[in-house]
């Protein structure tokens, strides 16, 4: 029976409630006003030119750090009057600041502003706010604004000071240096694709080198190495990915990134939700998987769906639980790659075996008991099967580690025994090994049934050999810790 079921569309999860909305003003040329000359009305002053404001300030007695500001403004004009603010002087502005200690003043001067509709803040008067300003990382034209919604400014600008020192100053003329040259790109003769790539290209060149400066040679680079690739420029990629075995934490730098950049993930049941949490929030997530026996996406069908998908330009992530070399038909899908001119590149991940050594204490490999690992599939094993030398498989000193086994266990453990194997030879099952939900179970070859029935279709890995005994979980099978002695 093949049992057939179409990709499915993972929606991403709703947004988190959002205590602000950031938002970045274009202020350039624009009128600001603000009442009141203190010290912090100067800072906010200076700000607002900064932006390129032109700011107009009213204030009785200008305090000595806004005629500073005043007499050497960073970009914006600012007039200082010295009187009062009146209503009329809010018409048109695009944003009016106050800095006033007493309340009434302070909500005469916002109900004027929100008559007139223009956004209004006064300064640590957060019931007169329309907006609050946050903390600043400045690399204009990249400009990071840091909110704790008035919870915490000691801690907002703690984080500022991680981020300041955690971004190079070198970014600001990267970023400066992208708007210059997205007017050249424009009136180059590279297609939509092209550009895109230019600025990946673009991209990696500046997080690794933050602090050389950007100079047209690195643009004419950027630009021939597009050219360079082509038509295939308007291909998309394919990555093929380790997942690992469920835990995020076990996921490669690598296979983190992979998964930031792509436009679509085709992921498969035994990948964990935690894990597609670390992709892009637009990107399309699509679940091909194959459970067990159960309905499942052809392999054909992926296949297709993953080429069509790259030639659409996309870069697509095909995300494999462990690793994706090891039992995840892997084969045919870069067979499929190749014949259809798709460029691919695999990232490992952890794979079963290896993770389940982990969580249950045993090694796979040890000088005195085994000095081989066995990686065999469980799906081929009905007791007639000529597919595995049987014999040879129980004699060898070796740790045998089968994946897709539980089903099949019964007869694994008849064949084994059948062959030779001590029916007191131990062996681990370990489900769904890494995630909170794992279980290890431990005991011997002659027990394996009764071990299986402990699990109810979770993905499980069956170890085989005399390492099971070194397992912290072994020392509760008496069967096992009484044998002081090995063969
Ligand atoms: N490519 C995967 C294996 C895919 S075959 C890898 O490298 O791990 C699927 C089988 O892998 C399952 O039937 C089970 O035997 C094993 N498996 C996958 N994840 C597992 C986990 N977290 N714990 C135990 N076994 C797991």
């Amino acid at each position: 029976m093949d049992l057939i079921r179409t990709p499915s569309e993972t929606r991403p999860g709703k947004m988190a409630p959002l205590a602000r909305l950031p938002v970045f003003l274009a202020l350039e040329g624009k009128r600001a006003v603000v009442a009141g000359g203190s010290a912090a009305a100067a800072w906010k002053v200076e700000l607002l030119s900064a932006a390129g404001a032109r700011v107009d300030v009213y204030a009785e007695t200008p305090s000595d750090e806004l005629l500073q500001v005043a007499g050497d403004p960073p970009r914006g004009a600012i007039a200082v009057q010295r009187r009062g603010w009146t209503a009329d002087d809010l018409k048109g502005a695009a944003v009016a600041i106050g800095a006033f200690e007493d309340d009434d003043a302070a909500a005469a001067f916002a109900a004027s502003a929100r008559a007139l509709g223009v956004p209004v803040n006064v300064i640590d008067k957060p019931a007169f706010c329309d907006f609050a300003f946050g903390a600043i990382v400045n690399r204009s034209p990249l400009v990071i604004g840091i909110s704790t919604d008035g919870a915490a400014p000691v801690f907002a600008q703690a984080i500022r000071a991680k981020l300041e020192a955690l971004l190079p100053k070198g970014f600001a003329d990267w970023a400066a240096a992208a708007a210059r040259w997205r007017v050249a790109l424009k009136a180059s003769s590279l297609t939509f694709t092209g550009r895109r790539k230019f600025w990946h290209l673009f991209t990696a060149h500046a997080i690794r080198n933050p602090d050389s400066e950007p100079a047209q040679s690195d643009f004419d680079r950027f630009v021939a190495e597009v050219q360079g690739l082509g038509s295939a420029v308007e291909n998309g990629s394919v990555t093929l990915v380790g997942a690992g075995p469920g835990d995020p934490e076990l996921l490669t730098l690598r296979a983190v990134r992979a998964l930031q950049s792509a436009d679509v993930i085709l992921f498969d049941d035994l990948v964990s939700r935690d894990v597609l949490d670390f992709a892009r929030r637009e990107a399309r997530k699509m679940l091909v998987g194959k459970t067990g026996f159960g309905p499942s996406c052809k392999q054909d069908d992926i296949n297709a769906l993953m080429v069509s998908l790259a030639k659409q330009g996309k870069r697509v992530v095909r995300l494999k639980g462990g690793d994706p070399m090891v039992f995840g038909r892997v084969g045919e899908e870069i067979e499929a790659l190749r014949a259809a001119g798709i460029p691919f590149s695999i990232v490992p991940g952890v794979t079963a075996a290896t993770a389940s050594g982990a969580v249950a204490e045993l090694p796979l490999t040890h000088r005195d008991y085994s000095s081989a690992v066995i990686f065999i599939t469980g799906h081929q094993c009905a007791a007639n099967t000529s597919a595995f030398d049987w014999s040879a498989l129980s004699k060898l000193k070796a740790t045998i580690c089968f994946y897709m086994g539980v089903r099949r266990l019964p007869e694994i453990a008849r064949n084994l025994l059948g062959h030779g194997m001590r029916p007191d030879m131990p062996l681990a099952l370990i489900s769904e090994a890494t995630l909170p939900t794992q279980q290890v179970h431990v005991g011997t070859l002659i027990d394996a049934e009764k071990l299986s029935a402990n699990l109810a279709g979770q993905p499980a890995l069956v170890v085989i050999g005399e390492v099971v005994r070194l397992s912290s979980f072994a020392a509760r099978v008496p069967e096992l810790h009484e044998r002081a002695s090995l063969p």
